[in-house]
């Protein structure tokens, strides 16, 4: 990109790439950012280190809104706070053992896949990148972006679902085959539910433990970064069940929960206070609606990317259920060929599929995160620029 600028200064770059947002946190979200600020300047409110799992007023509103008020039973013993959905689902492995298997999609958010070669579970990588000792589902149009189940049992399960990259969601029938799955095998599904936040279709479960059977065999990863724009802000959360449990060397049962605690408080400790209040501010009736209203205004973006594009003949995935929009490249041209045509004629930056694993190749993707004219901008520099 650096080298594209270089040579054409007086471009004027439209970044859909990155999967970043660009609207500022939302206006309860500031009010409360701001009082925890001055309860840290007075000495009777001021706080230090806080619980390993995260406070209270906060674990309690998520428990609530984001789980009880759908029927959903979860406790709040089984929520732990974190500073990222990266760090958590990177670091979850580390509870089990290193010779687990691990099952990963292809296309696949690289850090599940990099958490555990860097843990030594990946063997040796062959010359498309893909690691010897991994298990990889594919994910292509043939099946809807929605992987086979493994053919060998595995123990370790990766779903992201609203699906980074390919926008793809899964339903509750679908879901319902995976829990089936893991129980069968004694495996673990780490579901990363990142942009549940974006799902529009009341039929498509936002969490995984909507699906009955899950609560043995699941964890789930959701993060405040897509759904309220705390990307720069860091606050996220892990929801590990009482009864999904582990086995140890000599074949016991282990709680993943206590485990995932221990972990936690060994390692890190905890999300700062005024961090906690602004996620908690999401709860608040006012927060509860501007958190919505920035969805729906990413969501938008999403149609206005979608349509134009399909309105020009491309063909193209996603965009109704989640922020990313996976755009097939015309005939013939790889990934990172169409990356360059999109460049070189419409100055759009997109990242190209390849990067997300093999089967990534032959698409590009582009996400809804950018400001509404840029967005808008792009769309009709690729409607008129773009010679197919
Ligand atoms: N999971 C997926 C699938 C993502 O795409 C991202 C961010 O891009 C994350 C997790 C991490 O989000 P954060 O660490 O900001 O909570």
């Amino acid at each position: 990109m650096k080298a594209f600028q270089g040579e054409h200064p007086q471009a004027r770059l439209i970044r859909l790439g990155i999967g970043d947002v660009t609207q500022p946190l939302a206006p309860a979200i500031i009010e409360a950012l701001h009082a925890a600020v001055e309860e840290m300047a007075r000495t009777e409110t001021f706080r230090g280190y806080g619980p390993d799992a995260g406070y209270d007023f906060l674990i309690d509103a998520i428990v609530e809104h984001d789980y009880r008020a759908r029927g959903i039973p979860i406790t709040s013993d089984e929520v732990i706070i974190s500073d990222g959905g990266k760090s958590d689902s990177a670091n979850i492995q580390e509870i089990f053992a290193p010779d687990c298997v691990v099952a990963v999609t292809d296309p696949v958010y690289p850090v599940y896949v990099d958490s555990n070669v860097m843990a030594g579970r990946g063997g040796p990588a062959d010359a498309s990148g893909r690691y010897g000792a991994l298990v990889y589902l594919p994910c292509t149009v043939e099946n809807g972006f929605l992987p086979a189940l493994p053919d060998r049992p595995v123990d370790l399960i990766y779903l992201c679902y609203p699906n980074n990259p390919t926008g793809a969601v899964m339903t509750r029938e679908t879901l319902a085959r995976w829990i089936e799955y893991a129980r069968r095998h004694g495996s673990v599904i780490l579901y990363d539910a990142a942009y549940e936040a974006y799902i529009q279709d009341p039929d498509v479960p936002r969490s995984i433990f909507e699906v009955e059977g899950a609560r043995e065999v699941a964890i789930e990863f959701r993060s405040f970064s897509k759904t309220a724009g705390f990307t720069g802000t860091r606050c996220a959360y892990t929801v590990v069940p009482r009864t999904v449990q582990g086995r140890s060397v000599s074949g016991e049962s282990v709680s993943l929960n206590a485990l995932w605690l221990r972990r936690q408080s060994t390692k890190f400790n905890s999300v700062p206070y005024i961090v906690q209040r602004a996620a908690a501010a999401v709860y608040t009736p006012q927060g509860r609606r501007q958190v919505r209203d920035g969805i729906a205004f990413y969501m938008e973006n999403a149609r206005i990317i979608r349509q134009g594009l399909e309105g020009i003949g491309l063909t193209v995935y996603g965009g109704r259920n989640a922020p990313y929009i996976w755009v097939k490249t015309p005939a013939g041209l790889g990934s990172w060929d169409f990356f360059d045509k999109l460049l070189n004629e419409t100055h759009v930056v997109s990242t190209p599929g390849a990067g997300f694993g093999p089967a990534g190749e032959g698409y590009l993707r582009l996400t809804a995160f950018g400001q509404r004219d840029q967005t808008a901008e792009a769309v009709e520099r690729i409607k008129t620029r773009l010679a197919l």
